[in-house]
């Protein structure tokens, strides 16, 4: 039987690390893209598509899910894996950062956070304890503390001050998930690093964190306008103030260019909607760079997204027919578009976890960037 929760680092090169999570629903192959499962679904991907993509878990969100269709009727359903046809691992997050990013008339106190939500003005309270128990009602393998994410640009000292609440948030968090009882015997329990931009910060998030104890530890609080090269400078010493022998989870991050800079940095799991929003958008993410599918210029392109994907849509239909369904605003064109995105991905992923292995990151990271931003498309 596989074991509730087991890291081990299989190479390192570099800050750069290549491993395995064992989980009872699966393994995860590290570095790792989570596709995000929003609403119980990747948009316009069926469960068993999203797998061949070569992901090994999926991401899915408390807050909508705790106001549609709600966590205790997903629970007497059967949880989400049954709910949505997922039998793999999914890792929720704590409801916190939506809270703040897209519900009306927050209030934020030491208890947790009342909100109006965004699809019908109803009332909720969501507290650390709340947030562990609608993540074990839906049968979360990956279960996020809750926290505060603050706006980056604030002074100092309301960052730390939101920061020394998420770690007393967190402290609840974990006390929540332990009396979980079967769900805390089966799954796996985040810490969530805050601290925006400050060294001294994330240092004594991450300090506060290890002294609770978690499996595995995110870092928080960025992807959330800085720019990449503040991001990039967080990362120069946020992965290394958490503990090494635990999984690292940058949240919400990002574009490809991205996620080659963070692995570069010592993370080890992603998760973002930007493949799968910008494929619905006529976006595409290739070795050559992003390509916008509505430009003209693809009206009478035979070519394939991208010569190197693997993935079913490039196998089978041409810039010339993408374009066409995107410009039509036809359903089957967000599909295709989805499907490559997601897939191509997965494809970077095995690409570095390939590199780290044979030692020659750097030369990935090098090849990547001379052929991403070198590409004959914008
Ligand atoms: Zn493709």
């Amino acid at each position: 039987m596989n074991p509730r929760f087991e890291f081990s680092i299989h190479a390192t090169d570099g800050k750069a690390r290549t491993g395995v999570i064992r989980m009872r629903r699966g393994e995860i192959r590290t570095p790792a893209f989570m596709p995000v499962g929003t609403a119980a679904t990747v948009k316009a991907m069926k469960p068993q598509d999203v797998r061949a993509t070569g992901a090994d878990i999926i991401l899915g969100n408390t807050y909508h899910l705790m106001l549609r269709p709600g966590a205790e009727r997903v629970a007497r359903l059967g949880g989400l894996h049954k709910f949505m046809n997922w039998d793999r691992p999914i890792l929720t997050d704590s409801g916190g950062y939506q809270v703040m990013s897209l519900s009306d008339l927050r209030k934020i106190t030491e208890n947790g956070v009342t909100f109006a939500s965004h699809l019908d003005g109803s009332r909720h309270l969501l507290t650390p304890e709340r947030s562990m128990e609608i993540q074990r009602l839906l049968g979360s393998d990956i279960v996020m503390c809750f926290d505060e994410c603050p706006k980056i640009d604030q002074p100092r000292d309301v960052i730390a001050r939101s920061m020394e609440m998420s770690m007393r948030w967190a402290k609840r968090s974990r006390n929540g998930f332990d009396s979980g009882g079967e769900h805390a015997e089966s799954s796996a329990l985040f810490g969530i690093q805050q601290g925006a931009l400050d060294e001294g910060l994330r240092k004594a998030s991450a300090d506060a964190l290890t002294d609770i104890g978690f499996d595995g530890y995110a870092i928080g609080g960025l992807a959330v306008g800085e720019g990449q090269e503040a991001m990039f400078s967080t990362l120069e010493f946020a992965p290394g103030q958490l503990p090494a022998d635990r999984p690292r989870y940058l949240m919400g991050v990002g574009k490809p260019d991205d996620l080659v800079g963070a692995v570069e940095r010592g993370v080890d799991m992603f998760d973002c909607v930007l493949p799968s929003r910008s494929g619905r958008n006529g976006q595409a993410f290739t070795w050559n760079g992003p390509l916008n599918l509505r430009n003209a210029r693809h009206a009478e392109d035979n070519d394939p997204l991208d010569e190197r994907c693997k993935c079913p849509t490039c196998a089978t239909y041409s810039r010339a027919y993408l374009h066409h369904l995107v410009r039509s605003g036809e359903i089957l064109g967000s599909m295709l578009m989805t499907e490559h995105n997601i897939s191509f991905y997965q494809q970077l992923m095995q690409g570095m976890r390939d590199a780290i292995s044979a030692g020659t990151f750097a030369q990935f990271a090098a090849d990547f960037r001379r052929s991403y931003f070198g590409g004959r498309d914008g």
